[in-house]
């Protein structure tokens, strides 16, 4: 038994929209995925309809309306997945005015060529909506760039059909001819082979997509968005051994801050106070409640406690209308450097150690512990500790 190109590319479009359905069910959400499986619907119905049925006014309607809009399904499936939002209606009106054209010169009896020719523009531009948002995509990925180069193939496909049908077959050939030319095949089949490669390159993507966002995620603290102590600590042990610095870092008298305005404000502050480390530029790491590290890898101990030191009164000159006015903000800091050679971690239990000293000192400073194992020295603040 012979089976028709055109069934098994049903079937292959069908089993691609099933793959697609259930891959959403098991990620228990993206509406990209949707947008897909709607969009390998519209291309097994049109398949079907086109093996099927022999010709005649139903094919065309069905044909004409059902391409344009798994295009736009598909484009709109690349838009969610590029975090581009709601459709663009200007192009999905574009898209139903020139096969709505088509489907008048069809109606008014217009030779094939010509009542086909605005539904081809239609088809380019349902995929142009896509390739579009892909182009503008920073950073773009090879997988987009392969997507853009799928996408293009398939547009030129119905572009191109535009001039090759009135020069290969003149204007008033009937469409019974054009269905079972070569050229017709030949387009079909590319468009049809075209298609599971860019599904599979957008399904890629949103699944690289979903991974990147829970790694994000098991990476950040919750409540200040800085690296969580696990993905810091893996930060400084990737690093490789060329020496630097590391400042930690404690807010004073934390305890007061929350007995006193409660945690919701107490949270307010070690928000803050993330966000006054994280604008350093450099990698900072939530390594409790209220202690975070700043890793400063190829600078000395020196640069280190200039920066610890611009922290410290940036975070002591904050006020919060949450907080009482005569109530300061302070954070002790501990500054130590490794040498190169020597794992960072090291650096950062001698950070811990200045810090401690820092706060034996009286707080609101900067303390520091050299590689070389000198006793910690301490700066001593240009004004007085933590009032509250
Ligand atoms: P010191 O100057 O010696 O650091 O005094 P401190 O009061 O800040 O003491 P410590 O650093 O031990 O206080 C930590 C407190 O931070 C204890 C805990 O209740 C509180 N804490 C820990 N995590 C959170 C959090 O996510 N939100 C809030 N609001 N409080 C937290
Ligand atoms: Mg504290
Ligand atoms: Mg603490």
């Amino acid at each position: 038994m012979i089976v028709s190109l055109t069934v098994v590319h049903a079937c292959v479009f069908a089993a691609l929209a099933l793959l697609v359905g259930a891959i959403r069910i098991g990620l228990r959400g993206e509406s990209a995925l949707s947008w897909i499986a709607a969009s390998l619907l519209c291309g097994t119905l049109e398949m079907l309809v086109f093996s099927l049925l022999k010709g005649g006014p139903v094919e065309h309607v069905a044909v004409i309306v059902l391409v344009p809009v798994a295009f736009l399904c598909f484009s709109q499936a690349v838009r969610i997945a590029t975090g581009g939002g709601a459709q663009d209606w200007r192009v999905i009106g574009a898209c139903a005015g020139l096969a709505a054209f088509s489907m008048l010169l069809l109606a008014a009896g217009a030779p094939f060529v010509v009542m086909v020719t605005p539904f081809q523009f239609a088809c380019a531009l349902g995929l142009w909506d896509g390739m579009a948002r892909l182009l503008r995509t920073h950073p773009r990925g090879t997988i987009d760039n392969a997507l853009i180069a799928g996408l293009a193939v398939v547009a030129l496909t119905f572009l191109a059909r535009v001039p090759l049908y009135p020069a290969a077959f003149g204007l008033w050939v009937p469409y019974a001819v054009v269905k079972v030319s070569a050229i017709e095949r030949a387009m079909l089949l590319t468009s049809a082979l075209m298609t599971p490669p860019c599904v599979f390159l957008l399904l890629a993507r949103i699944i690289g997509g979903v991974i990147a966002r829970y790694r994000l995620r098991a990476e950040r603290d919750h409540l200040t968005g800085v690296l969580n102590r696990q993905a810091f600590e893996q930060v400084v042990r990737a690093e490789p051994l060329r020496g630097g610095a590391v400042i930690y870092s404690d807010i004073d008298h934390f305890k007061r801050v929350n007995d006193r305005y409660g945690h919701h404000v107490g949270d307010e502050v070690i928000r803050l106070f993330a966000d006054v480390l994280a604008g350093t530029g450099f990698k900072v790491g939530r390594l409790g409640g209220e202690e975070f590290a700043v890793f400063l890898p190829g600078n000395s101990a020196g640069d280190a406690v200039g920066l610890a030191e611009v922290l410290r009164m940036h975070f002591h000159a904050i006020r919060h209308d949450a907080l009482a006015e005569d109530h300061l903000l302070s954070a002790s800091f501990g500054v130590a450097d490794y040498a190169p050679g020597e794992p960072p971690a090291e650096a950062l239990i001698r950070a811990d150690v200045a810090l401690y000293r820092a706060k034996g000192e009286g707080r609101n400073r900067v303390a520091v512990f050299h590689a070389w194992g000198m006793m910690p020295i301490v700066q001593a603040p240009p004004r007085a500790a933590a009032a509250a």
